[in-house]
């Protein structure tokens, strides 16, 4: 089976404003970017299907499913169910599409899921709502796609499932939802101190690895920890799917996170987990500046199908880049490497201390 990339159009409805951190193009500006670089072939894009408010269900409480399906519909919520579910409260905003936007995405989720269950890969960038909880929003999560996906995936009779986890941010839902599993590997790396604040310790015998690394992580960094930590506890686990979500947060430059990766070393990481499972989902997840996050992803959907990334690019994938609307200051007069290329310049550095103790716990 070739890779899928599974999108919808309902990414392209505006419905968060500046500034709200999400008032960016995203998954389908991805997509556009392979398109113009003829990254698609025939059957690969897949329209993202809804999922149920039963297969929501699967998940989430059912009345905090109702409650969302109610924000959509009237476009307000009673305050005590906005402080009870944290829809329409903190910046989990009530908009047009404050229900089917979460419930195709886990749609897509689980569609992915369904699509690799007897081998292959699926890109999915409009998943990845990790903090999503039971009955609650949280972190601009309303429902937990990821989690729902893994869980398609043992409905099908998976297992010993990996969940590798690279945004800047910690996958505190995940983490939470398979806690009482063994069999589920949570791999998390974030950034240490900041939002949720959890993720600060490892519990190997429940399955849970975090490792919540400084500002300024670099390149050297990360793969020191995917090379002593994370790839042997993930070969040990040999599983028989993995989900990874790669974020985009954790680039330099991005404007919510104090990481400093360059687009290279996720797109490595992905190649050293890759031939570690028979099946692969890399969904999205955070990421706030349009122009890092599609030149991250489109390199990974790439890296998936074994083309070469030109060092340039060609001039319908540059407009994809120069058309982009960004509202912050860095967004009005981009740099030139944001639009013409798709490769940042590496970011190699020390190894720290503080990197090097996170990699012993394992
Ligand atoms: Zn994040």
């Amino acid at each position: 089976m070739q890779p899928g990339f599974i999108g919808s159009e309902i990414y392209r409805l505006p419905v968060f404003k500046p500034p709200h951190p999400l008032a960016v193009p995203r998954a389908m500006l991805v997509r556009d970017l392979c398109d113009a670089l003829g990254w698609l072939a025939p059957g690969q894009y897949i329209d993202s299907p809804l999922a149920t408010a039963a297969e929501l269900g699967q998940f989430h409480d059912a009345a905090y499913v109702a409650a969302l399906f109610r924000a959509e519909a009237e476009q307000d919520l009673p305050e005590a169910l906005r402080q009870q579910y944290r829809i329409g409260a903190d910046a989990n905003i009530i908009h047009p599409a404050v229900y089917r936007r979460p419930a195709t995405s886990a749609g897509g989720a689980m569609l992915a899921a369904r699509l690799t269950a007897d081998g292959g890969v699926v890109q999915a960038p409009g998943v990845g709502s990790h903090h999503g909880q039971p009955a609650r929003a949280s972190g601009f999560c309303f429902v937990n796609d990821v989690v729902l996906g893994m869980m398609q995936w043992q409905a099908l009779g998976l297992r010993r499932i990996v969940y590798l986890d690279l945004d800047a941010h910690h996958g505190d839902g995940v983490e939470a939802a398979f806690a009482d599993d063994p069999d589920v590997l949570t791999i998390s790396v974030h950034e240490a101190g900041r939002w949720p604040r959890s993720g600060t310790a490892s519990k190997p015998a429940q399955g849970i690895w975090n490792f919540p690394v400084p500002a300024g992580f670099n390149d050297s960094e990360l793969a020191w920890l995917m090379e002593n930590s994370i790839l042997p506890v993930i070969r040990a686990q040999a599983p028989e799917a993995i989900w990874m979500l790669p974020g985009a947060d954790a680039l330099a430059g991005d404007p919510l996170a104090k990481l400093q990766l360059s687009n290279q070393a996720i797109w490595d990481a992905l190649a050293k987990v890759r031939p570690l499972a028979r099946r692969l989902v890399v969904a999205g997840g955070g990421g706030y500046n349009p122009y890092l996050l599609a030149r991250c992803w489109s390199g990974i959907w790439a890296g998936l199908n074994g083309l070469a990334i030109p060092e340039t690019l060609p001039p319908a994938a540059e407009s994809v880049l120069r058309a982009v609307e960004y509202f912050r200051a860095a967004g009005r007069n981009p740099p030139e490497y944001w639009m013409n290329t798709l490769r940042d310049a590496p970011n190699p550095g020390p190894v720290r201390d503080a990197v090097k103790r996170l990699g012993e716990q394992a």
